[in-house]
């Protein structure tokens, strides 16, 4: 028997994030004909605005999916079986995309790291200029490593790939950045970027998104792996006119209209530097803590989460269910190589201030009843550092 447990549950495992009650009320309208003119409408909002969001005049089509079907859709609308890829081992979502493009019979040049880090440009640069016969077919990166809380610097990649001259197209995950941390699918010519609904963009999981540049579009048309539902030709042509070739998720997409409503009240730039705020709050509470960042690079600390070491010989995921039973609060657990290494800290979509001093609280009183050896004072120096950036 489960009993009332009073107050909010806290949500802060990086995705799927809290879903404002704005949103779940625009979810709660009664399901409509996805093929009647009102549909059309909201249909066409919600693709106008995602475009706003990727930050592209191109297109972006829906799936009713996770995250995983938008990373499928990306790699069989566009490659060829056999094709070259190059990737980087950034954490668990890069090796878990990594596995499913070998599934799909790609040949991917898969460079490690120590999960500490991102990916480096100059590896970029170096891997495609010695590529001389572009046998190369494209280059994919997760943006930011939800497993690691390290965000690749993508503009700079962009760069690197300019640099080496190389046709390669450019794939990005966005599944747990975008809307939290500033990315620009045209600016930086991505040709496929890849996100979904249940992280920055607030929303419950279920659907995923391919915003696809005019060379992908064109890889598309000319490329041989079978698909159906994943075909983005038939999933552009019934868009043209703001309909679906199958239903869609109705309902959900309510959801989202409100969700870019309300990025764009409070003002993407705002809402980045809210995301950057709270993550540089919780860094200088884990740092007083005494507790080590997983992420070695300060040019690429993720504003999206921080995942944190645990002592040698703690069990991250005994600290998790000390965190759970006693304060009702859910924390990242450590994913792969890291499992039971690390916790991570979510904060990112709706959340203010008082929601982070909560979290880090949270911790930081699981810190003692957990045994776990520490320096008191983390939420007093994360309480610092926010005020102070009120002045
Ligand atoms: C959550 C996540 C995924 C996986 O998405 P699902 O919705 O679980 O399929 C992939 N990549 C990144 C970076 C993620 O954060």
């Amino acid at each position: 028997m489960t009993t009332y447990k009073a107050g909010r549950h806290f949500l802060q495992i990086p995705g799927p994030s809290n879903v404002p009650d704005r949103i779940l009320h625009a979810i709660g309208h009664p399901t409509i004909d996805h093929r009647g003119p009102e549909f059309r409408e909201i249909s066409k909002e919600v693709l106008l605005g995602l475009k706003r969001i990727f930050k592209t005049s191109g297109p972006v089509v829906i799936f009713p999916t996770s995250g995983t079907g938008a990373w499928e859709a990306s790699l069989i609308n566009t490659l060829n079986p056999g094709d070259k890829v190059l990737m980087f081992e950034t954490g668990h979502f890069a090796t878990l995309w990594h596995s499913m493009a070998k599934k799909f019979g790609l040949e991917v040049d898969f460079v490690p790291t120590n999960w500490r880090h991102g990916v480096d440009p100059q590896i970029v640069e170096d891997k495609l200029r010695e590529d001389n016969d572009h046998q190369i077919k494209s280059v994919n990166v997760v943006h930011n490593e939800t497993s690691t809380g390290v965000t690749s610097r993508i503009a700079e990649i962009r760069n690197a790939i300019d640099r080496a001259n190389h046709p390669a197209l450019f794939m990005v995950d966005t599944i747990s950045s975008l809307g939290s941390v500033d990315y620009r699918h045209k600016e930086w010519q991505v040709d496929v970027t890849v996100g979904c609904s249940q992280k920055g963009l607030m929303m419950p999981p279920g659907l995923g998104f391919n915003a696809i540049s005019e060379k992908a579009l064109a890889a598309s048309k000319a490329n041989s792996f079978k698909r159906h539902f994943w075909d983005w030709q038939d999933m552009l042509k019934a868009n043209d006119n703001f309909f679906y070739p199958s239903t869609p998720c109705t309902n959900l997409l309510f959801g989202l209209r409100e969700a870019i409503n309300m990025l764009e009240e409070e003002g993407l730039d705002q809402v980045f530097s809210r995301h950057d705020r709270f993550a540089e709050a919780t860094r200088r509470a884990v740092r007083t803590w005494g507790l080590e960042i997983l992420c070695e690079n300060l040019s690429e600390y993720s504003s999206v989460l921080t995942a944190i070491m645990m002592p040698d010989g703690k069990s991250a995921d005994a600290f998790r269910k000390v965190v759970l039973d006693n304060f009702d609060m859910s924390l990242g657990n450590g994913l792969g190589k890291v499992a039971d290494r690390v916790f991570r800290i979510g904060h990112l979509g709706d959340l203010n201030d008082l929601s982070l001093i909560g979290t880090l609280a949270g911790v930081e009183m699981s810190l003692e009843l957990g045994d776990i050896s520490h320096t008191r004072g983390g939420v007093a120096a994360a309480m610092d550092y926010l005020a102070s950036t009120k002045k």
